[in-house]
C-alpha cells in the first residue's frame, strides 16, 4: 500500500457574499467536508450553514500563507476531505497557485470548483452587460499597482487604451489613481463608471453610478473604501440608451447552430 494519504483538498469558489451563489457542487463539497477553513474577511459566514454537524470550521483571518497550507496539511493528511473557501473565484486574486504548490510536494490531491466571481456580480448587481456588440467585445479583469506591483505593459494606462471593458479589483482605496489613468490613456472626463460595494450581499449592496470626474466624492459620500468592484466600460448605463445595436445571436436573419435564419423579406423600391 502506498504511503500517500487519500484525503483531499478542494478550494471552493465561494462566489461573491450571497450564500445563494455558491455552486452546486461547492455547497455539495461544504456539506460532506470534514475540515472547512475559509477566508473570512470576505466569505460570508452564512455559506457555512450547510457543513454537517462535526465538521471542523476555521477563519482563516490573521493565518499567514504557511498557517494556511500546514493546516490544509495536517487534515488532508488525516485522510480528510477539507474545503478551502475562498471568495469569489479561487484563480482570481486568491493566492492559489502558492497554496497548492506546498500540497503538491506533499502528495495531497487537489480540486477547485469555480465561483461567481465580483466582477459578474457587481455587473448583475447593476443590470450592465460587459460585452455590447460594436461597443466592445473585450473585458479585462485587472487591478492597479498597490503594494503588489504591476507587470510591465499592465498598468491602467495601458490597459484602458482598448476602450473595453475594464473590471478593476482591489484598487477601491486608489481611485484617484484609476481616475488619473483612465484620463491619461484618453478616457473621457465624463466616461460612466459603476462601483459595487459588498456586490450581491444582503441589505449591504451598495450600487454607485458617476463619472471618472465624480466617483471619488460619490463613493466617499457612501463611505466606501473596501470590498469594491469598480467598472469601467463603455457599456455601462446601456440600459437607457435610445439606440441599441443588437447582438447577432439573437437577430432573425442570423442563422447559427440552434437556429435557421429566416429568409429577409424581399423589399421592392
Ligand atoms: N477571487 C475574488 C477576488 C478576490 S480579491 C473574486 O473572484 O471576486 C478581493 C477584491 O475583490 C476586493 O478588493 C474587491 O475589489 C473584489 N470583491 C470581492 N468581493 C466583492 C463583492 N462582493 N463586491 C464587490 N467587490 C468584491
Amino acid at each position: 500500500m502506498s504511503d500517500a494519504p487519500t484525503g483531499k483538498v478542494w478550494f471552493v469558489g465561494a462566489g461573491p457574499g450571497d450564500p445563494e451563489l455558491l455552486t452546486i457542487k461547492g455547497q455539495g463539497l461544504i456539506a460532506r467536508a470534514d475540515a472547512i477553513l475559509f477566508a473570512g474577511s470576505l466569505v460570508s459566514e452564512a455559506a457555512m450553514r450547510w457543513a454537517r454537524e462535526g465538521c471542523e470550521i476555521q477563519d482563516s483571518k490573521g493565518m499567514a500563507l504557511e498557517a494556511i497550507t500546514d493546516w490544509l496539511i495536517a487534515r488532508a493528511g488525516k485522510n480528510k476531505t477539507v474545503v478551502r473557501l475562498q471568495t469569489g473565484d479561487p484563480g482570481l486574486y486568491g493566492a492559489l497557485i502558492e497554496m497548492v504548490q506546498p500540497l503538491d510536494a506533499k502528495g495531497i490531491d487537489v480540486g477547485v470548483v469555480p465561483g461567481v466571481s465580483s466582477a459578474m456580480a457587481s455587473a448583475a448587481a447593476g443590470v450592465e452587460s460587459l460585452t455590447l456588440p460594436e461597443v466592445t467585445q473585450t473585458v479585462i479583469l485587472t487591478r492597479v499597482a498597490g503594494r503588489t506591483p504591476m507587470p510591465e505593459g499592465e498598468s491602467l494606462q495601458a490597459l484602458a487604451r482598448h476602450r473595453c471593458t475594464l473590471c478593476i479589483f482591489l484598487s477601491m482605496t486608489l481611485l484617484k489613481k484609476v481616475q488619473r489613468e483612465l484620463l491619461a490613456a484618453g478616457w473621457h472626463a465624463d466616461a460612466p463608471i459603476l462601483v459595487v460595494h459588498k456586490a450581491s450581499w444582503p441589505d449591504e449592496e451598495k450600487i454607485v453610478h458617476g463619472t471618472i470626474a465624480t466617483i471619488r466624492e460619490k463613493c466617499q459620500a457612501e463611505n466606501i473604501n473596501s470590498q469594491a468592484m469598480i467598472i469601467a466600460s463603455p457599456t455601462i448605463g446601456a440600459r437607457q440608451w435610445p439606440a441599441l445595436k443588437k447582438s447577432r445571436l439573437y437577430d432573425k436573419h442570423f442563422t447559427h447552430r440552434f437556429r435557421k435564419a429566416e429568409k429577409k423579406q424581399e423589399t421592392t423600391s
